[in-house]
This record gives structure tokens, C-alpha cells and sequence, in this order.
């Protein structure tokens, strides 16, 4: 008999509609993955350099459990030059991507009764975590068509057993960028509450509206002793599979990181740490830039496809590489009789007649929604989100007509 955490945390929704497009393919339809959360594209030479010199140097050994030390000094500057803030290489832990980090930072601060606000739509690994840690995720639902929340929304959940609030800008699935007064305004209530803030950060390269990312760290430095600020190098340098992300935090969260990570998982794959500590070094930037380049120019195409529906807004994809789209007046509009009632439908109704893997809002708990990325090849995504627009501007009137 499994122990009652399993059952406490969710089906991995992405990678369902990952399998059922895989499924789909296998019958040899040509199938268009708009589901993965990542973005397609050879990552940068100097890591994978960095990778092989590793080998070759013949490293192999266990390195100290929160990181290299000269990777930690690396990362402390990169994120230094990037906030304005001062950071040390003794702030920063070296994890096995941004999910370590979050779930570091769930043991560390809750204690089973503690309650986790965590704005919804959200990546479902938020709530799963606070569980995981025996806590109670607390959800304020952020509404279309900015996916901003509200902050009397946030204040109105907050009480005696609130610890932590997550805040994850740029958002996957929604694509909002918090606006500087919402990150303030956030930073208030957890100064006056009490509550740390879990700031997951890992699409801070990929913000696309003109603005650059502002952490909740920049927006308020009054936060910074409660802000455990995430971040990884899977986004940014299209690194996934590699597993490397890192922190920033007071030094109770890194020495609490330091136990934790020792008795877990020793430490990140130390090829990848030398091959990110290659990167930091040699890198000129052009990649991100290329990348930027690349998901900009997806995101405009995108979003001109995109205006043609008919009864869904054009999504906001302020930042992160998603286009989240709010399909309750379309459903809305459907007859009573279509078989299409939700968003699960319309998603299996993409797949089956359009060959397009999208990810349905339950996903992130939110019934509404549908999440599409655009991280996958220009010309298939141009393609796919075409394919899509017919078949949802096709329904109305096909089901009037059954
Ligand atoms: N945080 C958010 C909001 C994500 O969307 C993801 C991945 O999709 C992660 C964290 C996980 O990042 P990593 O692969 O670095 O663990």
C-alpha cells in the first residue's frame, strides 16, 4: 500500500496530452506539439563544450551539496548584474532545475497546518509541493483577460496560518507579467503578514512587452530576508533535460537547503554544473539573444493568427513562451446540444481533427482556459495555431447545423 502523499498530488496534465499526441502520431498522423513546455532549439555551443571538456577532464566526483563554489559565485553575478542588487556566492544554492528549488523551499518554511497562497491559473508543481511539505495550498483566482491578481483577492485568504504566498511572473500557463505596483503591493501584504515569498523567476528572460523582468526583489527591496527568488538555466538556455537551476535566499533558507539537498539528492549533476560555469564564462549573450529573437517573432506571428478567432481575446503573452486563451464565451455560445462543453473537449477535438496538442486549463485549475506554446518550430506553430483557428471558428456553426 502507497503511503497517502501519492494520492495527494496530481496526474501530470502536460504530459498527458504530451502521450496523447505521441499516441496520435504513432497512427502516422502528423501531429503538432503546442503542449510541451519547452522551446525547441539547439542550445548553446558553450555548454555543450563545457559538458565535454568536463568528461574529458574525467570529472566525476560528488561536489558540495548547494553547488560548485565557482558556479555559485558565477550565478551570484549574473544575478547581480541583472536585479541592481548585490548578491554573494553564500546566497546562492545550485539545484537540480527551478522545481528543486521550489520543493527546498516548501521543506524549509512549512510545517504540516501552514497554509501557501498560490495565484490560479497555476503550474500544478506549486500546489503539489505545499502538499508534499503537509501544508494547504490556498488558491486566488486571477482573472482574464490580464491574469493579474487582484491584491484584496490575496488579503482576503490571508489568516493566522498563511507562511507563504508562491508568485510566479513571468506566469506559465497565463503568460501575465506582474506590473510593478501588483509586486509592491504584494510585498506589503507579506511584510505586514509575515509570509515568505516563493519567487519562482524561471522565465525571467522571456519577457516580450517592452519592459524587462522585474523581480519582487527590484519592485520591493524590503522583501529581500523573506524572498526565496528561483530561478533555473532549463528556460533560458532551452536546457530542460540538463536539470540545472538555482536560488537566491537568506542564509537560514541556504543552510536549510545545504541538509536538505545532501540527504536527497547529494547534489545537481556535476557535468552540468561545469557545463553552466563554461556557459557564464565564455558566453557572449548572443544565444539569449537569438533565442529572445526567435520567440519574439513566434509570439508576434502567433498573435496575428491568433486575432483571427471569432468569440475568444487575443491572449496577453506578456512573457514566458505560452498563449493562454479564455474560451468560456465561445463555449458559452455553443448550443446546448453539441457534444463540446468544456475546455477538455475542445482540446481532444484539436487533437482528433486538427492534429494539435494543446493542454487544457484544468491543468492549472482553471476550467476556462487553454494553453498553447510557442516554443515549438516556427513553421509548425504557424501551422498548428492555423489548423486551430478554423476548427474553433468552424464550431458554432457546425453544431447549429447538427
Ligand atoms: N516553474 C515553472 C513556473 C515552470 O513552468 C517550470 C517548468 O515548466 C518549472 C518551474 C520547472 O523548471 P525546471 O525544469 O528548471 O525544474
Amino acid at each position: 500500500m502507497l503511503a497517502q502523499r501519492i494520492s495527494l498530488l496530481s496526474s501530470p496534465g502536460t504530459a498527458a496530452a504530451r502521450e496523447a499526441a505521441r499516441a496520435a502520431a504513432a497512427t502516422g498522423r502528423q501531429i503538432i506539439d503546442l503542449a510541451a513546455g519547452e522551446v525547441v532549439i539547439e542550445p548553446p555551443s558553450s555548454v555543450r563544450e563545457g559538458a565535454i571538456a568536463a568528461i574529458k577532464a574525467g570529472t566525476n566526483r560528488y561536489t558540495d551539496s548547494i553547488g560548485l563554489t565557482p558556479l555559485r559565485k558565477a550565478i551570484a553575478e549574473k544575478l547581480s548584474a541583472e536585479t541592481g542588487i548585490a548578491w554573494n556566492t553564500e546566497d546562492i544554492v545550485v539545484t537540480a532545475g527551478a522545481k528543486q528549488g521550489l520543493l527546498d523551499a516548501a521543506l524549509a518554511v512549512l510545517d504540516p497546518g501552514d497554509e501557501v497562497i498560490i495565484i490560479r491559473p497555476c503550474w500544478p508543481t506549486f500546489p503539489s509541493q505545499v502538499l508534499l511539505a503537509g501544508a494547504k495550498p490556498v488558491f486566488v483566482d486571477a482573472q482574464p483577460p490580464t491574469y493579474i491578481p487582484d491584491i484584496d483577492a490575496i488579503r482576503a485568504v490571508v489568516g493566522s496560518h498563511t507562511k507563504a504566498i508562491i508568485v510566479n511572473s513571468p506566469n506559465n500557463p497565463t503568460g501575465a507579467v506582474y506590473d510593478r505596483a501588483t509586486l509592491r503591493a504584494i510585498g506589503d501584504l507579506a511584510i505586514n503578514y509575515e509570509m515568505w515569498i516563493i519567487s519562482d523567476e524561471c522565465y525571467s528572460s522571456l519577457v516580450f512587452t517592452g519592459t524587462r523582468h522585474e523581480s519582487i526583489v527590484m519592485a520591493h527591496p524590503g522583501v529581500r530576508s523573506r524572498t526565496i527568488l528561483i530561478n533555473a538555466f532549463s528556460k533560458e538556455l532551452a536546457i530542460t533535460g540538463w536539470r540545472l537551476g538555482y536560488f537566491a535566499a537568506p542564509r537560514e533558507i541556504i543552510a536549510a537547503a545545504k541538509k536538505l539537498q545532501s540527504h536527497t539528492t547529494s547534489n545537481a549533476n556535476v557535468i552540468a554544473q561545469h557545463a553552466i560555469l563554461h556557459h557564464l564564462q565564455v558566453g557572449d549573450g548572443s544565444f539569449e539573444r537569438e533565442m529572445h529573437e526567435r520567440l519574439c517573432q513566434a509570439r508576434n506571428t502567433g498573435l496575428l493568427i491568433l486575432s483571427g478567432l471569432h468569440d475568444v481575446a487575443t491572449p496577453g503573452a506578456g512573457g514566458s513562451f505560452f498563449f493562454y486563451l479564455d474560451l468560456t464565451r465561445l463555449i458559452s455560445l455553443l448550443p446546448a446540444e453539441s457534444p463540446v462543453r468544456s475546455t477538455d473537449d475542445i482540446a481532444r477535438l484539436l487533437l482528433d481533427e486538427a492534429g494539435l496538442a494543446s493542454v487544457a486549463g484544468r491543468t492549472f485549475g482553471d476550467v476556462n482556459g487553454l494553453r498553447l506554446s510557442f516554443g515549438a518550430p516556427p513553421d509548425l506553430l504557424e501551422l498548428g495555431l492555423k489548423r486551430m483557428v478554423e476548427t474553433l471558428n468552424s464550431l458554432k456553426n457546425r453544431q447549429v447545423a447538427a
